[in-house]
């Protein structure tokens, strides 16, 4: 563990950071279900079963795609063909910034305006998430970047299905590893579930600090929820005042 990861982790501590770990099932609302389960006995040892070919061909994939520049990357996911999203849309949607930023906002998948323009976040919601950038003194490409969780549109902006998710989850993964961000900000719960592998509501993940593999993490509503749901604007300032406020700390430390 190097000195800025140490440092960073201290820092982490100090906001009262809570640990997430990786699991498959998570359950609702309950934090006790965060916990990975003790794995039990195997009737089979491990090393006697032989993985399937498309296991391999998958571990292939994302080890190819956590090796690629910037350059690679936007070419490889212009071409993906991983899954069926990419058979309807226009465009596919990279992602758009800073590529050093200090803050990533990750949404959910690209609307219609997006898919039309190849760019996140460019139709409605895309305006007010401008507007709550500049509230807190930020700018679009300006120290920050800007995802989503899937890079082609959903047909009628439906919820990414799990294994359109998962095929695109390299793809994130790889933008947050060249980006190096401080802080993640999810935006809405498919990014929050996707991010930290839990089904927990927003409500009960905003307000703390989460740990996206040593990279902080908060959690707040998606700004189309906000277009729909006035009254939680509110809530929203008050997590963007925190982000600001976390933002503030890791830059210091
Ligand atoms: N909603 C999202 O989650 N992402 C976009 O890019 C646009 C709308």
């Amino acid at each position: 563990m190097n000195e800025q990861t140490t440092r960073r982790e201290r820092i982490l501590n100090e906001l009262g950071l809570v640990r997430w770990r990786l699991r498959s099932n998570a359950r609702d609302g309950d934090d006790a279900g965060d916990i990975d389960p003790v794995p039990g006995p195997t009737s089979v040892p491990v090393h006697d079963v032989a993985p399937p070919a498309a296991a391999h061909d998958a571990d292939d994939r994302v080890r190819t795609i956590a090796g690629m520049d910037w350059a690679t990357l936007k070419a490889a996911v212009h071409a993906c063909t991983a899954c069926a999203l990419h058979a309807r849309r226009k465009r596919s949607v990279f992602g758009v910034g800073d590529e050093q930023a200090d803050w990533l906002f990750v949404g959910e998948g690209p609307g219609a305006e997006e898919d039309e323009r190849g760019e996140p976040f460019v139709g409605q919601a895309g305006r007010l998430l401008d507007s709550m950038l500049t509230s807190i003194g930020l700018r679009r490409g300006q120290d920050v970047y800007i995802a989503n969780i899937v890079k082609c549109r959903p047909p009628g902006n439906r919820v990414p299905e799990p294994g359109e998710a998962a095929q695109c989850a390299p793809f994130l993964q790889r933008q947050i590893a060249l980006i190096q961000p401080k802080l993640v900000i999810a935006l809405g719960k498919t990014a929050a579930s996707n991010l930290l592998r839990t089904e927990s509501s927003i409500a009960s993940l905003r307000g703390r600090v989460h740990d996206l593999n040593g990279i902080a993490l908060l959690v707040t509503y998606h700004p189309a929820y906000l277009l729909r749901n006035l009254a939680d604007k509110a809530k929203a300032w008050e997590d963007l005042c925190l982000a600001r406020e976390v933002m503030a700390k890791l830059k210091a430390g």
